[in-house]
């Protein structure tokens, strides 16, 4: 095993990357404390698709292992006391190494952020959330390369088991529901049938969580290319109606988020929004502006979001009146959104007026500007003021309904308005 293990790390790491391994467990051993990579890192490497996300524990201070390293190697260390952790910056400055202690932690109430203080790497490897993650590999010395699996890690591996290490895991910290459907599906695994029960017995926790903290939950799992099937599960189990009662996940969600269809050649949508964020709107936009601003008051979504949402709700619902609009009508309404939002409705919504009203929107209309000026109005000897802005509106509105076609009939118009 230590040998495969000794081969897997030197083929899966970067070359740079293993040396600076080396530098930071040598420093290490000099310091005797043993340092151990964990969690994510090892769980990934095994499953055959490492990772550069190094988890570094040390069982003994890692600041002074940071402050070591800089005084040797040079660059610059930044620490948190509190936590025991420390970063490592290379002279570089864009590179750095995360340095944790092994630690032990305190749940004093179900639900709230635990005491922590300094333990050993078995102490550390307890206080995790679920077997797959509790996996360790020794780097320093003649320890490189050792397994550490306490807890039947690689067994659940093997398996494909998400299992919590004790049945008060949920109860202390209610996120790792959130946690055990991301590692499910995001790795195709199940979750072992004691801790689907514990699940079942934990949900209504999910309500003492904080605003913050399953806002942070739901957006790493919409950052999951298997995002669906994360949220699904949660509805399945029964997690979201705790959140808010009218969140759910149904079929015609599912169809909005797989609306990637039906887009014009050449249309890009780079820059019109994050993934994260379109998929919060493909997923809520059917709820009413009533709702998400309830919902918002459970989830405290950023501003831009929020703005969104709203905006979403709005165009989403008010399919009818977009087949009476004239463009320049639509263009009004469409001018007060956020572009995300009119670009996630547009791929949610059904074939019709509005879609083509959207399509319309963000490939033309959007860009279409009179001729005319504000300078070229001055010039015309108009005193600047609010009436600028309707002149050229209007001029804009005659280019967008095709009753001005070239610059000749837009003088002609400008001409009849000013008369
Ligand atoms: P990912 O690939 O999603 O980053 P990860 O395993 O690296 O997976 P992180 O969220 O980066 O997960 O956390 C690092 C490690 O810290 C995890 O492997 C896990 O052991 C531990 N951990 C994170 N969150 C919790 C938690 N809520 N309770 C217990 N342990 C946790
Ligand atoms: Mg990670």
């Amino acid at each position: 095993m230590e040998n495969n293990l000794s081969d897997l790390l030197q083929k899966s790491i970067p070359l740079d990357q293993l040396d600076l391994i080396h530098r930071v467990a040598d420093t290490a051993s000099e310091l005797g404390f043993p340092i151990y990579v964990v969690g994510g890192f090892v769980r990934d490497l095994l499953l055959g698709h490492p990772s550069l996300d190094f988890d570094l524990v040390v069982e003994g201070n890692a600041i002074t292992l940071a402050r070591a390293l800089a005084q040797k190697y040079g660059g610059s260390v930044t620490a948190h006391e509190k936590f025991i952790t420390a970063k490592w910056f290379l002279d570089d400055k864009h590179s750095f190494i995360d340095l944790i202690s092994a630690r032990s932690e305190i749940y004093k109430h179900p639900a709230a952020l635990p005491t922590v203080k300094m333990g050993r790497i078995s102490d550390d490897l307890h206080r995790r959330d679920f077997t797959i993650n509790t996996l360790a590999i020794r780097l320093d010395g003649d320890h490189f390369a050792e397994l550490r699996d306490e807890l039947g890690g690689m067994e659940d591996l093997q398996h494909h088991l998400v299992r919590v290490l004790h049945p008060r895991s949920f109860i202390d910290d209610p996120t790792r529901m959130f946690r055990a459907i991301r590692y499910e599906q995001r790795y195709r695994f199940k979750i072992a049938k004691e801790t689907l029960t514990l699940i079942f017995e934990a949900r209504e926790l999910m309500k003492e969580l904080s605003p913050q903290r399953i806002r942070h939950e739901l957006d790493l799992i919409l950052d999951e290319p298997n995002a669906d099937s994360m949220l699904s599960r949660l509805d399945n189990l029964g997690l979201l109606k705790p959140i808010y009662p009218s969140l759910r996940w149904d079929k015609a969600s599912q169809t909005r988020f797989e609306s990637a269809t039906d887009f014009p050649l050449g249309f890009s949508s780079s820059g019109l929004s994050n993934i994260r964020d379109l998929r919060w709107l493909l997923w809520l936009m059917t709820l009413s502006n009533k709702e998400i601003a309830s919902l918002n008051k459970r989830l405290h979504f950023t501003a831009p979001l929020l703005k969104s949402l709203l905006a979403s709700s709005e165009l989403h619902s008010d399919v009818p009146a977009f087949s009476k609009l004239k463009p320049s009508q639509c263009v009004e309404r469409f001018d007060q959104f956020p572009l995300q939002a009119i670009y996630a409705v547009l791929r949610a919504a059904p074939r019709g007026k509005l879609k083509q009203a959207l399509e319309k929107y963000l490939m033309e209309w959007r860009h279409i500007k009179p001729r005319t000026t504000g300078n070229d109005l001055k010039k015309l000897g108009i005193e600047p003021g609010p009436k600028y802005q309707t002149i050229l509106r209007t001029l804009r509105a005659a280019w967008l309904d095709g009753e001005v076609k070239n610059a000749s009939e837009e003088k002609n118009l400008l001409k009849k308005i000013l008369d």
